[in-house]
């Protein structure tokens, strides 16, 4: 029998306590979860990607009747980030959510998103920071890795490390 422990760690920071980089970026999520599509649960999560370029790309959640089809504001600003800038790591994603008008306590990512953050982490070969916000401060979460450490990837099946690439042609 082997027991494996891992030692996870998390930094609680006051909003005085923020860089400003990170505060900006906090501002930014909320921001975004103000124009979340949420006519259901009235519940609206807002995140903010930043690039390595120093770009920031949002995004917010989008609800739909026809439920899975909607989709979380961390995917929709991860999917926008990796659709316009697919060679450039994401580094931080700021989350936030606002219900009836106020910020509310930090929420983490759901197991899909998670997913997806790990992904990231994979192909750009680098930590995601995520900054999980709320009214009084920030959760510092240092890599995506940290919510899902059983994650275990296999081997993708590409020639270029995961990037698709052009169209083969036969010669005839
Ligand atoms: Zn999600």
């Amino acid at each position: 029998m082997e027991t494996i422990s891992q030692k996870l760690e998390w930094t609680v920071l006051g909003d005085s306590e923020l860089p400003e980089e990170d505060a900006a970026l906090k501002a930014a999520a909320l921001e975004a979860a103000r124009k979340a599509y949420a006519p259901y649960s009235a519940f609206r999560v807002g995140a903010a990607v930043r690039l390595a370029d120093g770009s920031v790309v949002t995004g917010c959640n989008q609800e739909n009747v026809a439920y899975p089809s909607g989709l979380c504001a961390e995917r929709v600003a991860l999917f926008a980030a990796a659709a316009a800038h697919p060679d450039v790591p994401p580094t931080a994603l700021a989350l936030a959510a606002v219900y009836r008008g106020e910020p509310v306590a930090a929420i983490s990512p759901c197991g899909s998103c998670r997913q997806v953050m790990l992904q990231c982490e994979d192909r750009h070969g680098r930590p995601l920071r995520t900054l999980l916000c709320n009214a009084g401060g920030t959760v510092v979460v240092p890599s995506a890795r940290d919510f899902m450490p059983l994650w275990d990837p296999p081997p993708l099946d590409s020639a270029d490390g995961g990037t698709p690439s052009a169209p083969q042609t036969q010669e005839p």
